[in-house]
């Protein structure tokens, strides 16, 4: 939300070396708001869990910022703490993927982030950072990525 993340745009601001484009789609520059939420994979990852919410029309735009998107996302009176913590799940896995791709050369694959989102977020059902109803989404997640 700070925008404080070693993202390229970040990197070279400072002068230090960093790839040219998105690792995700290798087309836009990498910034917070593109890795996160408004790149093509982005989206894609997101449709898929907010689909799996049984909220498809939150997944967000190319033209939605990272901040309002998830301010609106997690606001109202649909079980906003555990929204937030499912936002944040997603948002951690992304910058993982991303990070994994950069660092150990990985590739942009939706499979790989929805695994990870199953497996952490029931890591944080474990530690009752999640409660209640979105156990189901992880089931659904499960059902989509095909196996464990
Ligand atoms: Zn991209």
């Amino acid at each position: 939300m700070r925008n404080r993340c070693w993202t390229s745009d970040q990197l070279d601001r400072r002068g230090l070396p960093h790839q040219d484009a998105c690792p995700f789609c290798d087309q836009e520059e990498e910034t917070l708001d593109h890795i996160l939420q408004t790149c093509v994979f982005a989206r894609t990852v997101w449709r898929t869990l907010c689909s799996a919410l049984g909220k498809p029309q939150w997944s967000p735009t190319a033209q939605d910022t990272l901040k309002e998107w998830c301010v609106a996302r997690a606001s109202g009176a649909h079980k906003p703490k555990e929204l937030r913590a499912l936002l944040t799940l997603g948002l951690w896995e992304l910058w993982k993927h991303i990070n994994a791709i950069v660092l150990d050369g990985a590739s942009p694959l939706l499979e790989v982030v929805v695994r990870c989102v199953i497996a952490e977020g029931r890591a944080w059902q474990q530690a009752s950072l999640l409660k209640g109803e979105v156990g189901s989404t992880f089931e659904l997640l499960v059902g989509w990525a095909g196996s464990e």
